[in-house]
């Protein structure tokens, strides 16, 4: 038996890894596009970015030796071409052929790009290693920097660009930061957060144009007119799932490849994991019981919990053992001395949805509980872990605090998670 996972990031390494834990003891080959020992991905927008690039063998996924070790052959700096379903086989482009009884995607995602940019020099997209080195050696030489996008990328390496000196300008097309993953509290306080740092933000705003200085990067011009100069440009739009693989192999796509809650495709013998898979569940099986689809079911989660949880699920499923239970979808991120965390998946602000602020333990602690419908759907929080853990088992049991009694920081909230 051979299972070859095409993607060598958090999701692949983890479903090769639980292939070994679950007793699996047949071929597994990784297949990565990018050269050289996969990295995490976390640090790229963070300590990655101030490291001595010298010294990357700390940011490893795994050490050279853990994949002898268990076993694993890792083929790295080559591309698939093709898959052919039919035969079970992938082809590489440096063409080689591999048979496949199970074959595993895990072919992650692509930074959304900015139209006319392409021939500009000083202009960066943040998704793999490269990029982050390219970035770390222009801000070496930069006195200021534009960033498009204000999600978790654009606030991470203005973050990291503003501490090593270089001015920051930000500009996030929605009414507020981190919109699409964060309630608006947790917006207002990165919004604090990055002005009192010095970072220029620009919300609610589109870049009108790119200045051009003879091919290279110098500056934008801003919806009202005013010009920018700055030395180079991060592009932090979002991403959309790599499918051109999975859609050769014959596999139904959507905003994602679509997989059931065991993470197989509609193609006999093809799985799919990690930020271009799309579980397609009745949310039965999510936690907390059919009362609970809002904690995933049919939404594509980029994160490093659910590569993680994604990679051991198809490794269940081709193991044939029971998949691991659920928990409730975490995030994090680090901006500045500001560590927030995040637990469960947080609902568009509307009339039925209530939005509540719990100080924490620390003086600067606090965190946000996101009540729809009078249910718990997500808790944030920063500089309190407590608070986040408490948030997490509250999801992953189904309890909802009372709105009233959350707020109230005399309530004992760890009695009533207890119960
Ligand atoms: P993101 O979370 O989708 O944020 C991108 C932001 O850019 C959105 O708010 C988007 O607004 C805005 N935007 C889109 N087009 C724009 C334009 N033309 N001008 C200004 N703003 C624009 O994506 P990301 O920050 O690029 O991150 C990419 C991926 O890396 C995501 O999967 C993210 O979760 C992951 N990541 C995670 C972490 C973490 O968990 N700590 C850290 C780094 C990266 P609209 O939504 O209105 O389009």
């Amino acid at each position: 038996m051979r299972v070859v996972i095409i993607g060598g990031s958090h999701a692949g390494i983890a479903c090769a890894e639980s292939l070994r834990q679950n007793g699996y003891d047949g071929q597994i080959t990784i297949i990565e596009r990018l050269g050289g020992l996969p990295l995490e991905r976390p640090p790229l927008s963070k300590a990655f970015l101030a490291a001595d690039p010298d010294d990357e063998s700390r940011f490893a996924l795994r050490n050279k030796d853990w994949y002898a070790n268990h076993d694993i052959t890792l083929k790295t700096g080559v591309e698939v071409a093709a898959i052919d379903a039919g035969s079970r086989s992938v082809s590489l482009a440096d063409g080689e052929a591999l048979s496949y009884d199970r074959l595993v995607l895990a072919t992650g995602a692509t930074p959304r790009r900015l139209g006319g940019l392409d021939a500009m020099s000083g202009v960066y997209e943040l998704r793999h290693p490269e990029d982050a080195r390219s970035i770390r050696d222009a801000a070496t030489n930069a006195a200021s920097a534009v960033i498009v996008g204000g999600g978790y990328i654009g606030l991470e390496v203005a973050a990291s660009l503003t501490k090593t000196g270089v001015n920051v300008a930000v500009f996030e097309a929605a009414d507020r930061l981190l919109a699409r993953v964060a309630s608006p509290p947790i917006s207002d306080f990165f919004t604090t957060l990055h002005s009192d740092a010095g970072v220029d933000l620009h919300i609610g705003s589109h870049v009108a144009d790119f200045i051009n200085d003879k091919g290279a990067f110098a500056g934008v011009t801003t919806a009202d007119g005013k010009t920018l100069s700055a030395d180079m440009l991060v592009v932090g739009i979002g991403v959309a799932p790599e499918t051109g693989l999975a859609e050769m192999a014959g596999c139904a796509i959507g905003n994602g490849i679509l997989v059931g809650s065991d993470m197989a495709t509609n193609v006999d013998g093809i799985y799919a994991i990690g930020d271009g898979a799309l579980v397609q569940t009745d949310g039965t099986d999510a936690i907390g019981g059919e009362a609970a689809v809002h904690i995933g079911a049919g939404i594509r989660i980029e994160s490093v919990h659910n590569a993680q949880d994604s990679g051991e699920r198809a490794a269940a499923a081709i193991n044939g053992h029971a998949p691991p239970s659920r928990q409730a979808p975490w995030f994090w991120s680090e901006q500045y001395d500001a560590r927030l965390q995040s637990a469960g998946l947080v609902p568009s602000p509307d009339d039925d949805t209530v939005f509540v602020r719990r100080p924490g333990k620390r003086e600067t602690g606090f965190s946000v509980w996101s009540l729809k419908g009078g249910m718990l759907y997500a808790v944030e929080a920063v500089r309190d872990p407590a608070g986040y853990m408490l948030g997490k088992t509250c999801l992953e049991r189904g309890l909802t605090p009372d709105a009233a009694q959350l707020a109230d920081p005399a309530f004992d909230l760890k009695a009533f998670v207890a119960g």
